[in-house]
């Protein structure tokens, strides 16, 4: 590659291998034939292991926010509850009321991760009909407590439970089936550690019977379309083939790794940033036993100029980590530990923020 590469720390898009982008330049094949198919059968197990469901897993030529706007749309009749503590999850309130949808925010602050009690309360009223939960709030380094709050909505029949794990899918377990979550929906720019443009999703058979009863789904974003395509192993519409060759190859890495194995080196390589934080007299923005397991968001209590401080380590060691992100820009750090990062890469690139640290 003739372009001088900078490396990705910060949480997504993130770095992608060589092996990968190799992976993603086998020779173009047809979306209706039988060599997509075989392509489409090879990655659905290892998709539904990932997303610990036997259901269905689906393919959108999108990123992330095409599904996450997509489950709203399909799903709610009555009203939905957006669960809201950062900049993703206070979006998808925004999404909701952009389609038109009957939308509530339940709250906690920034930094703090959604209680389960909160949420038990709200749902008693009767009014809603959906929830959404972003699991690894990016923007914050929060990871929510997703048992618990699936635990609380499974009390709720009527209640279906949409889950954003776009920044812990692959880094994390995900439950779905266990803990009855609805759908589970995740991009391919963050763990998966593939460019961006695929999303990936499940659906349950309740939120698949709750669609078929919601009128103006569309057709891009139809779940009942993404279904009866599915049980062919295809798309409704062209897929981006190139990433699902990608796919497919990370898949491959993945479970060659082994799931516990994957698991365990992202604790691993996040504790290597934690420590460093705690070395440099840094404070984390999440409180403790609710912190991500796939990046760090750091709370800039040392007043350090963040901005130019990216510049020099990107000038100097060719790399980048985020400088914070929405409200909190400036006044927070966000470091990346997801993907194919070894424990060498990773204490090499704290040795080089711990260079520049002005
Ligand atoms: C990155 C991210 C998204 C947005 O994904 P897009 O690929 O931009 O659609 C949504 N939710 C979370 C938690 C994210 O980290």
């Amino acid at each position: 590659m003739s372009q001088k590469s900078v490396r990705l720390y910060n949480p997504g898009p993130i770095n992608v291998s060589d092996d990968t982008f190799n992976a993603m330049g086998a020779a173009m094949i047809g979306h209706r034939g039988s060599d997509f198919v075989k392509l489409y059968e090879d990655i659905h197990p290892k998709l539904q292991a990932l997303f610990g469901t036997e259901g269905p897993v689906y393919l959108s030529t999108s990123s992330a926010w095409g599904v996450m706007e997509a489950a709203v749309r399909n799903l709610t009749q009555k009203k939905v509850l957006n669960c809201c503590n950062g900049a993703f999850s206070d979006k998808w309130l925004n999404v909701s009321e952009r389609c038109g949808i009957e939308a509530e925010a339940l709250t906690a602050e920034w930094g703090s991760p959604i209680s389960p009690s909160s949420l038990d309360e709200t749902l008693s009223e009767g009014e809603f009909d959906v929830v959404t939960l972003v699991h690894n709030e990016t923007s914050t380094g929060v990871m929510n407590p997703l048992n618990e709050i699936a635990e609380v909505v499974s009390q709720y029949p009527d209640v279906l439970l949409v889950v954003d794990t776009v920044s812990s899918f692959s880094a994390a377990p995900i439950n779905t089936s266990e803990n009855g979550i609805d759908v589970v929906l995740t991009g391919s720019q963050k763990a998966l550690a593939l460019p961006p443009g695929l999303a990936l999703f499940t659906v349950s058979e309740k939120a698949l019977e709750r669609a078929n009863s919601t009128p103006n789904r569309g057709y891009y974003f139809d779940f009942l379309e993404f279904h009866k395509n599915w049980e062919k192993m295809m798309t409704p519409s062209t897929p981006c083939i190139s990433l699902l060759y990608g796919l497919k190859h990370q898949l491959n890495k993945i479970f060659n790794e082994g799931l516990d194995e994957r698991y365990a080196r992202h604790m691993q390589l996040n504790s290597m940033v934690h420590d460093w934080v705690e070395e440099n007299n840094f404070q984390h923005f999440a409180p403790k036993g609710y912190r991500s397991k796939s990046l760090t968001c750091v709370a800039n209590n040392l007043n350090i100029d963040v901005p130019s401080w990216i510049a020099s380590m990107k000038e100097k060691h060719s790399l980048i980590i985020n400088g914070g992100y929405g409200k909190i820009k400036g006044t927070t750090f966000r470091i990346s530990n997801m993907g194919d990062e070894t424990e060498e890469s990773i204490a090499s690139m704290l040795d080089a923020l711990t260079d520049t640290l002005p």
